[in-house]
């Protein structure tokens, strides 16, 4: 087994002893353990925050990956051996395998079967996968998204970010749907997939054309994936009694400050700011998982496009995962590991 471990916890930014390549020998099987061959790893922003150094765990969503801990990953695995009979040999299987090409792990660990679309062996990580549970949950759930609604979706072009868009657009119908990404690039193909209007937080002026390219009022309801100075403008044109669903704030994560300085429109304009984890689905989560695969199937949420895939070795899993900090991911990002 070649895999990589937190040897430091950071802080602030990501430092060259964060982790360590480890080499060793797997256990033997034991009764109902499976060996899996690790495929392919989703890469989350969260996974910054579980690394974090000097925690609450008393506070955490989930336990703090301690020091010397395999580094946390959702991924795909191959079976490759079973000594349970819930799982055989060759069955391709999602959990929590971590950054390493082997894993060894009890039975329990996996959550479900890999869904396979014809040609994306990778759809369980990305439009069938955690982001588009979230996507669901905060777009239905928490923001109860209505089509006499406007609404503007941060990190748009991002995993979550674009299936918000496209059930925002495609399945509630939203009157008005205004993406937020960095670039030119990733706009234009986020308006390709049904948005009204996408705005590049790169460009200069860009909050006073956020502004203008809401109603008079503002919006009223925002999905918001990224803090910092992204949510700060939001604030402003946000309308009066509008909700926020605050998913993620991605800007901060690496130990910037979220510089909320317009934070007091929250009083004057009566606003709701509600975070959500995706965990909070609960039981509902096989049912959105469904519902997702209908709108997959109908065209309503495009499968073409929406993963950013990373073939790579081992050894470079770290930095693959680094790239959605500076932004190098359209849609999902996935490493398929190649040894
Ligand atoms: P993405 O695919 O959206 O990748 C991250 C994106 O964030 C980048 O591509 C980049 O897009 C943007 N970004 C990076 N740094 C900054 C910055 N400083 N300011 C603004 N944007 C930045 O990741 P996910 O879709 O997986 O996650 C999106 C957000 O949702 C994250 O904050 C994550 O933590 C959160 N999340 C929350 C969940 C929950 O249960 N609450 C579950 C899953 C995700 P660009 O090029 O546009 O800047």
């Amino acid at each position: 087994q070649r895999a990589w471990i937190l040897s430091n916890p950071p802080a602030g930014e990501i430092q060259k002893d964060t982790f360590e390549l480890v080499t060793r020998d797997l256990p033997e099987l034991k009764d109902g353990e499976i060996l899996l061959q690790v495929e392919s790893l989703s890469n989350d922003p969260a996974q910054r925050g579980w690394i974090q150094k000097d925690q609450d765990p008393e506070r955490a969503y989930s336990p703090p990956v301690q020091k010397g801990d395999i580094v946390r990953a959702t991924g795909i695995g191959k079976v490759l051996k079973s000594r349970s009979d819930k799982w055989q040999e060759g069955q391709r299987v999602v959990g929590m395998w971590g950054w390493t090409d082997y894993a060894i792990a009890p039975a329990t660990a996996v959550q479900f079967a890999a869904i396979d679309l014809p040609g994306k062996p990778t759809a369980s990580l990305s439009v069938l996968g955690m982001v588009a549970v979230t996507a669901y949950h905060g777009l239905f759930d928490v923001l109860d998204l209505k089509p006499e609604h406007a609404i503007i979706v941060s990190g748009a072009a991002g995993a979550v970010g674009s299936i918000v868009v496209q059930l925002a657009k495609n399945v509630v119908g939203a009157q008005r749907v205004i993406g937020i990404a960095g670039g030119k690039d990733k706009c234009d193909w986020v308006k390709s997939l049904g948005a009204d209007d996408c705005i590049d937080y790169k460009e200069a002026g860009w909050a006073e054309k956020l502004k203008a390219a809401l109603p008079k009022e503002g919006a009223d309801r925002v999905f918001e994936n990224v803090g910092g100075e992204v949510l700060n403008e939001i604030f402003k044109v946000t309308r009066r009694f509008g909700k926020i669903a605050s998913c993620g704030m991605i800007a901060g994560y690496n130990g910037a400050a979220q510089n909320l300085t317009n934070v007091s429109e929250i009083v004057k304009n009566r606003l709701v700011l509600q975070g959500f984890i995706v965990i909070d689905i609960g039981a509902r989560w096989p049912v959105a998982v469904k519902e997702l695969a209908g709108w997959v199937t109908e065209g309503k949420i495009k499968i073409d496009g929406a993963e950013t895939l990373v073939p790579a070795k081992v050894d470079d899993i770290p930095q693959v995962w680094q790239r959605l900090f500076v932004g190098q991911n359209r849609g999902k990002l996935i490493t398929q590991l190649t040894n």
